[in-house]
């Protein structure tokens, strides 16, 4: 960090908008409000310079109260709660993420986050069947050939093109986009299409049928069929010929194929095609990734309870069943009588039935800004923006673990901090015999 005068350069800034994770933004700040921000698309440009904004104020029951007065409160519901959801954590870091962990194995709660309603289908199939991968760096200096299946980078991921997978010049694809060739198959044609030297347009809900029919493809097999997914079987011939002769593909895929018909299974088929394609030539894949420290959540939950999403804790030691404990079948089915949000707004991008059930139980929003959730929340506490006003760790879409720095000052804790105070209220409370609940060797109902 170099100041000159009022201002102040911060270099090699990490930017948290999505889980492209760059980290070589230049941030300029004087007088402790950020004024320029280099190198960063316009989603992260604004994620910096309007951090400011529509900031959130601690308050209980709507009125304004001190940071420890929402902590109290947050304590005694949580500690009082028979069956207390833990939910959020895709825009926080690492440690933050460890202690709501901590937070949910104390209280015997259930945890889950944003993972659980874009790419859960792909954490379930990359633990059942792998996934052949590798990071955005080999696929800048190695990829010549680049799928991307039910997604939109340059829309979505508007700096993933360019450093890394499109237009990136590397070690062996020195002229870029001219050394590699870039196909996009989706419904429809998006920005991403334009980018690519062939688009491949298919039936909504037929890549299950799609990559069973390349996988018999690569397998040498022939089909006595016109068509699949609404393409001539001659188009997804020559898409083999040219999977065949790359030295080095990838296939980047969306959640067109996790929130679409076949979701969990779509990505079993494709992770089967390129395991196959590993036979011939080196051929990976990788989920690009949205939000953005979603990666980590899912990260960290793995290496504590070896579960990637939908965790239960009530039984004092961790269960896994999506579907039973994953946030949207937990609140459609009106059974969570506490939560705790934190990093994200679960009542603005619910369905109706899910967010109804939050406004009616007591819940406790944790944020920066004001969102839906805060509208709506009994306890409000304000903590300062991981990446922005707080350091912390953050995994990129490849798995690669990034330092955050602190480019602002905040009035309010961290989300660590804050998860800190919060579990040292809650001991405290169970130590004074103040708990609701016993675990029990069940699920307890509420
Ligand atoms: S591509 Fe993503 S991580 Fe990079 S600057 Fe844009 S929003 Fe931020």
């Amino acid at each position: 960090m170099t100041a000159v005068k009022e201002l102040t350069v911060v270099k090699d800034v990490t930017c948290p908008f999505c889980g492209v994770t760059c980290d070589d933004l230049e941030v300029h700040v004087d007088n402790g409000k950020i004024v320029v921000v280099k190198n960063a698309c316009v989603l992260g440009k604004d994620t910096f310079l309007h951090h400011h904004e529509g900031l959130a104020t601690p308050r209980i029951d709507g009125k304004p109260a001190s940071i420890d007065e929402c902590i109290e409160v947050a304590a005694d519901i949580l500690v009082k709660a028979k069956y207390p959801l833990i939910y959020g954590l895709d825009s926080t870091e690492l440690h933050a993420h460890r202690k709501a962990i901590e937070l949910a194995e104390i209280l015997g709660a259930n945890i889950d986050h944003t993972s659980s309603v874009c790419h859960a289908p792909s954490l379930q199939a990359v633990q059942t069947v792998g996934l052949p991968s590798c990071t955005v760096g080999e696929v800048k200096n190695r990829a010549d050939l680049v799928i991307f299946w039910g997604c939109n980078p340059a829309e979505a991921h508007p700096r993933h093109p360019t450093r890394y997978s499109v237009t990136a010049k590397g070690m062996f694809t020195p002229m870029g986009k001219k050394d590699r060739k870039v196909i996009h198959v989706d419904v429809r044609r998006t920005p991403t299409s334009r980018m690519a030297d062939t688009f491949i347009q298919i039936k909504p809900h037929s890549d299950y049928e799609v990559f069973s029919t390349l996988t018999a493809l690569v397998n040498g097999h022939d089909l006595d069929v016109p068509e699949v997914g609404g393409v001539p079987l001659g188009e997804w011939r020559d898409l083999v010929e040219l999977m065949k002769g790359a030295k080095f593909g990838i296939l980047y895929w969306g959640m067109g194929l996790t929130m679409t018909r076949g979701k969990y299974h779509n990505i079993v088929s494709l992770v089967r095609l390129i395991q196959e394609m590993n036979r011939f030539t080196k051929f990976l894949g990788a989920p690009l990734r949205g939000h953005g420290n979603v990666v980590g959540m899912a990260q960290v939950l793995t290496w504590q309870t070896g579960y990637p999403f939908a965790v239960n804790m009530s039984r004092g030691y961790p269960r896994f069943n999506p579907g039973e404990f994953s946030v949207a079948d937990l609140l459609g089915r009106g059974e969570i009588d506490a939560a705790f949000i934190i990093a994200a707004d679960a009542v603005g991008n619910f369905p109706a039935k899910a967010a109804e059930h939050l406004k009616s139980i007591p819940l406790i929003a944790v944020d920066p800004k004001e969102s839906e959730t805060t509208k709506v929340a009994k306890v409000v506490i304000p903590v300062a923006q991981a990446a922005v006003a707080a350091p912390g760790v953050a995994y990129r879409m490849d798995h690669i673990p990034l330092p955050m720095k602190k480019v602002v000052d905040s009035p309010y804790p961290s989300d660590r901090e804050l998860l800190d105070r919060l579990i040292a209220r809650v001991l405290e409370k169970r130590k004074d015999g103040q708990s609701g609940r016993k675990r029990v060797a069940g699920r307890p109902r509420g």
